[in-house]
């Protein structure tokens, strides 16, 4: 369960390439701290405790000859492996979590926090937080910005959203909703879920 005496806990998600980046900047630019799952994660792989699990998990063939993890390879890896998804989340999850805390701690005064991550549902995290945000975007939008953004092909882009849940379910599921078409004032309905979260987090405050 959420703690009292941390900020109020959100949790931005959505797909990957429904604009969950471009959406956190808007937050970001009223002010509030923002906490990027992926980007803290990437940042272990130079941390040598961490390296040292990585190899005991994977080997040494997930790492070049000058002792740098190769992410690709071992992305490679636990594509074909559930297990070895699930050891190395389990090496990852639980230790995002708690800098998130950390995070949160550090910005007391703050009435609100944002963790965004694409897998707050496959990760179990929805419970953890107060609020879920979710941005979404049509399967074909999104692919057309994915080629645009990462040059890859439709067939990877598609393999990428397949081991996502859908969108349609984590939109079901969160609190509040962006919907992220081209044209739908995206500054408004932001601006529209912060004055609730305000007040959420007002409301908590008693
Ligand atoms: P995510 O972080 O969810 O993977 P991004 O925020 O990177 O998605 O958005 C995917 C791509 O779509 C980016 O290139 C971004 O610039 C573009 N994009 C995001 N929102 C919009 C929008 N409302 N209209 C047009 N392009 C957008």
């Amino acid at each position: 369960m959420p703690n009292d005496s941390l900020p109020l806990l959100v949790a931005l998600t959505g797909g990957i390439g429904c604009g969950k980046t471009t959406v956190l900047n808007r937050f970001r630019s009223l002010g509030v701290p923002c906490f990027i799952a992926d980007q803290v994660a990437g940042a272990y792989y130079q941390d040598p405790t961490f390296l040292a699990s990585i190899l005991d998990l994977f080997g040494n063939s997930v790492f070049t000859p000058d002792g740098v993890a190769d992410k690709a390879a071992i992305a490679r890896i636990v594509f074909a492996d559930p297990d070895k998804l699930s050891q190395l989340n389990s090496l990852i999850h639980p230790r995002v979590w708690d800098d998130f805390q950390h995070f949160a701690a550090t910005h007391a005064a703050s009435p609100y926090v944002i963790f965004e991550s694409a897998i707050i549902y496959e990760a179990h995290l929805d419970h953890l937080v107060d609020k879920v945000v979710c941005v979404y975007l049509g399967l074909d939008e999104r692919i057309a910005r994915l080629i645009d953004r990462d040059h890859a092909t439709p067939e990877q882009i598609h393999s990428r959203i397949r081991r996502q849940l859908p969108a349609e379910e984590v939109m079901q599921r969160a609190d509040h909703v962006i919907l992220n078409y081209e044209g739908n004032p995206r500054a408004r309905q932001v601006q529209h879920i912060h004055s609730q979260l305000l007040a959420a987090a007002e409301k908590r405050q008693g």
